[in-house]
């Protein structure tokens, strides 16, 4: 219906940028001939990926050698898992078939009316809370104005200058084999707002196509404080991020699929300076220029960064409140319901198993995936030893997942299984012989467990490795 629209225009070219590198055409070419999906995002949203975390990386450590630091600060959008989109019925499932999730209401017809989807507010709540921010009891949405191809209605609809969540951190641990240590870093704010459709750009790079699938589903916009200073802080911030969203089921947290999109915000200051923004840069002459603020683009291929564009400032979108939608306005007793029905988090599983005795590789392994940590509690409640437990899901279990690219959902051993396991071993229940000489034989069951299920006394009778 998109092509339909742009047909109805008869418009031969509707936008173009400079270099070829961008057209819309009437005429349409088959569907074999579009980039996949995957490669379109990479098209569209170079802001979009894991890269631009490398690129801070980069950019950072080379700022360092020449006696200055990165000031680096995050925008990380987030795709809301819900059924629904934000103001409409239309489902959003990635890779539908072009086109095929939308309706008056995302495709911008005019006279139709968005409808909140209360789950985009739930989300946005228990994110808030999880990033430690001062939830507003009052807020509400505006119109951010521009123009794009991808965009029918000419707007977003987004939050401005009331964002639904603001003023929180984010705690995390670094990797140990980056030295380890802890770090606060500020959330300037969350906000809830919409997102825009996909371009899909021909093979010849001669047109592009518009689908709309993706224009209204939820997001939730995350800006940090500039509190990173290097690229292993910005990453791993990044990485808290996506396991908090995923901890709290707001959202998959899938890069690849566009679902957690990081735009990093990099300043460059000599080391020992406090203000920020220096927007001079020094040549090796000494010569000092003006330099202006700019979204770079990373390419992977020469790993160096390019001027995308020109960054506009927040006068240029001409936002006012958003006139067909209420304000958004939240009681206590809703904020303690969600408060209430929160996982416990990364950090304070961190800080749990870390007062176990674990060692901080044990606890950053662990906690990192949720399913992981949720097995390995389970194998507790069942009474095992937690450095033994964390031994074996870290070790022969870790090991077997990586080798047959399984997670540990899709494994048929069971908590119980395992903490029976590590009784029977405990107890010289296996042949009688314990340490280095038993340990074949523990593995042997353990794989035998994590491929076929079934219940560690009857490996071991078919096994025939009972003590005699
Ligand atoms: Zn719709």
């Amino acid at each position: 219906m998109a092509l339909t629209l742009l047909r109805g225009m008869r418009t031969p070219v509707l936008f173009r940028m400079n270099a070829g590198l961008f057209f819309t055409t009437l005429h349409r070419p088959s569907l074999a001939r579009f980039t996949t999906r995957a490669e379109s995002a990479q098209a569209t949203e170079p802001k979009a990926t894991p890269q631009s975390i490398q690129m801070a990386i980069k950019e950072a450590a080379e700022q360092k050698m020449q006696g200055f630091e990165a000031v680096i600060g995050i925008e990380t959008h987030v795709q809301l898992s819900t059924v629904t989109k934000a103001f409409c019925s239309c489902p959003y499932n990635y890779g539908s078939q072009p086109n095929s999730t939308i309706c008056p209401t995302c495709m911008g017809h005019p006279g139709m009316l968005p409808v909140l989807n209360e789950k985009v507010v739930e989300c946005a709540v228990k994110l808030g809370l999880a990033l430690n921010c001062e939830i507003s009891m009052t807020s509400k949405f505006d119109r951010k104005q521009y123009f794009y191809p991808d965009l029918p209605k000419g707007y977003q609809i987004s939050q401005f200058d009331i964002p639904i969540a603001k003023k929180g951190y984010i705690d995390l641990d670094l990797p140990m084999e980056f030295g380890g240590g802890h770090r606060k870093f500020g959330i300037t704010r969350v906000h809830m707002e919409e997102d825009a459709g996909k371009l899909l750009h021909s093979d010849s790079g001669s047109y592009s196509q518009v689908d709309l699938n993706r224009a209204g589903v939820p997001l939730l916009e995350i800006v940090s404080e500039p509190d990173m200073r290097t690229g292993i802080e910005a990453a791993e911030y990044g990485a808290e991020l996506q396991r908090i969203v995923r901890y709290l089921g707001v959202s998959n947290g899938n890069m690849q699929e566009g679902s957690l999109r990081c735009d990093v915000n990099v300043s460059v200051r000599p080391v020992g300076q406090s203000e920020f923004g220096t927007k001079i840069l020094l040549h090796k002459e000494g010569q000092a220029d003006q330099i202006v603020q700019e979204t770079r683009l990373w390419d992977e291929s020469s790993q160096k960064t390019f001027t995308m564009r020109k960054k506009e400032g927040l006068a240029d979108y001409r936002y006012f409140p958003e006139p067909d939608l209420p304000e958004v306005v939240l009681n206590n007793d809703y904020i303690d319901e969600i408060h209430k029905s929160m996982p416990e988090l990364p950090e304070a599983k961190r800080r749990r198993y870390e007062n176990m005795g674990l060692s901080m590789q044990d606890v950053l392994f662990l906690a990192n995936d949720d399913n992981v940590a949720r097995f390995f509690d389970s194998t507790l409640e069942h009474g095992s030893d937690a450095k033994l437990a964390a031994n074996w899901i870290m070790g022969d279990i870790a090991a077997y997942l990586k080798n047959e690219k399984l997670t540990i959902d899709e494994i048929k051993l069971s908590p119980l299984e395992l903490s029976e396991l590590i009784a029977s071993i405990k107890n010289g229940t296996i042949s009688g012989k314990i340490g280095k000489e038993a340990s074949p034989y523990f593995v042997l069951i353990l794989v035998e467990l994590i491929a076929n299920g079934g219940t560690v006394k009857a490996v071991i009778e078919e096994k025939d490795l009972v003590q005699v």
